[in-house]
């Protein structure tokens, strides 16, 4: 299979234990002594292989079970216990749950998508992406043989501005400037996290994945130095007003990225006249009043911009407003004036698992861009300690380069398996007819309002009989 279809992957151990889910407890007051005690039918031999790790002083008992409840049903005494493991319930936050996070983990050790078991017995509906589902009619018959048979699904997608049409002189030959276009293999783009200990390995980590992947990683312009510079060519140089930035490290930067700011359009011409093959991409606020600014942007000829929510997926200034559905307005917008192909689109804030790329890409957007997903995958907790400046406890600014490139490679490479699954249940083999694809899913919003709209309005406080 051409390496344009496939991520390979390959197991990257965790360097910690795991917070589970669940841990055992077993009391020993009240032991009958059984003389075939419920501990050692264990079939896993869990208790037989318990160990304490006096480093991160962890007893390895709950890593090892399987929630099988054998001992627990075994034990006539009752002595022995399964419950929740606070420090599980205390991961993360309420968007990045402490499944989110565990789920990531597993991809980024496995680059296999997570298996749960049969059936979902997760809520109905949610909020943000959680409030659409997508039509997965053709899950019978993905494709003629299979999601990696013969019929190749695509998740690449060209970063730039398609031409409308093309022209070519009698002889055949193109009669206009070739449109300038990054392709890049699946539809996501990483960025440097906004907290966490990185090292210069974690940095290097994280661009060596982007070099792999053949995507990019953006970047603060100033963290490039001497080492970074061989990764030139997959990497987007934030460039900030208040930092001076000097030509010769941009020489061989195919994207710079320009944050909107007083002097954005200031900066973009220089970077345009000094590097006429560059492409520029500008980074706005997801917030009210952003659609002025995007169309300032295209009038300006911006053909990438990246829309930026929060880390919880919403509008910066209106924590009720979703990024789904402020993507969803701009494209249509974009639709209505005829000018959709004139820009890339790329979504940042609050992607957290690979259904949230295809469902930003339903709503309209071409790509996104990902940060805290690729800060879990070195088995980050959330748990925001790196920025009140104590120590982090899984030390990622200690983890080797190779180590972070190849989780980073097996998160993406889970999710682009997963992107793939998606399509092919939906029928569509390439990425880019995804794109404002909304017929194809259903939003929980029209659902209700379709259905319930003739009953009225009831008011708060209002009491059903
Ligand atoms: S729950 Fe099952 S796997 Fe876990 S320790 Fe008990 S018997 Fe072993
Ligand atoms: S585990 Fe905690 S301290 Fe370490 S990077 Fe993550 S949020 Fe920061």
């Amino acid at each position: 299979m051409p390496s344009k279809y496939m991520i390979d992957t390959q197991a990257a151990p965790n360097r910690f234990k795991v917070l589970t889910r669940s841990g055992i407890i077993a009391w020993e007051e009240g032991c009958l002594k059984c003389p075939v005690c419920a501990k050692r039918e264990c079939i896993y031999g869990v208790y037989d292989n318990r160990d304490l790790d006096i480093m991160q002083m962890v007893d390895s008992i709950d890593n090892q079970c399987m929630n099988c409840l054998r001992c627990v049903q075994g034990c006539p005494k009752e002595l022995i216990h399964k419950s929740v493991n606070p420090e599980y319930e205390a991961l993360g936050d309420s968007y990045w749950t402490p499944e989110i996070i565990t789920t990531l983990w597993s991809q980024a050790e496995t680059g296999r998508i997570p298996v749960s078991g049969s059936g979902y017995s997760g809520p109905f509906s949610g909020s943000g992406f959680d409030s659409m589902w997508t039509d997965m009619s053709e899950i019978v018959r993905p494709t003629r043989d299979g999601i990696h048979g013969r019929e190749y699904i695509s998740a690449a997608i060209h970063l730039g501005k398609t031409p409308g049409h093309l022209t070519f002189t009698h002889s055949g030959d193109l009669d206009s400037k070739p449109p300038f276009l990054v392709d890049i293999p699946l539809p996501v783009v990483l960025r440097i996290p906004p907290f966490g200990p990185m090292g210069i390995n974690t940095i290097k980590g994280w661009a060596l994945a982007a070099k792999k992947l053949r995507t990019f990683l953006t970047l603060p312009y100033e963290m490039i130095d001497k080492e970074m510079v061989t990764f030139k060519e997959c990497l987007i140089p934030s460039i900030s007003p208040a930092q001076p930035y000097g030509d010769d490290l941009l020489e061989g930067v195919r994207l710079v990225e320009v944050p909107w700011g007083e002097k954005w359009k200031e900066i973009a011409q220089e970077i345009r006249e000094a590097h006429p093959s560059v492409l520029i991409s500008c980074r706005i606020p997801l917030a009210m009043g952003m659609e002025e600014m995007f169309l300032h942007l295209l009038d300006s000829g911006v053909s990438i911009i990246n829309l930026e929510g929060t880390s919880s997926g919403r509008l910066l200034d209106d924590n009720s407003v979703f990024i789904k559905d402020a993507i969803r307005s701009i494209h249509l917008a974009l639709v209505e004036r005829g000018i959709r192909d004139e820009v890339t689109i790329l979504v940042g804030g609050g992607l957290a698992m690979a259904e949230h790329v295809a469902k930003a890409i339903i709503c309209g957007a071409d790509g996104v861009v990902i940060d805290l997903p690729i800060l879990i995958a070195l088995e980050c907790r959330m748990c925001r300690r790196c920025t009140k400046q104590l120590p982090c406890p899984v030390e990622i600014d200690q983890a080797t380069s190779s180590w972070v490139a190849s989780r980073t490679i097996n998160l993406l490479g889970a999710w682009h398996k997963q992107i793939l699954e998606i399509m092919g249940a939906m029928g569509i083999r390439d990425v880019r007819r995804l794109r404002g694809e909304a017929g194809r899913a259903i939003f929980f919003e029209d659902l209700d309002r379709n259905t319930f709209r003739s009953l009225g309005e009831v008011q708060e406080g209002y009491e059903l009989e």
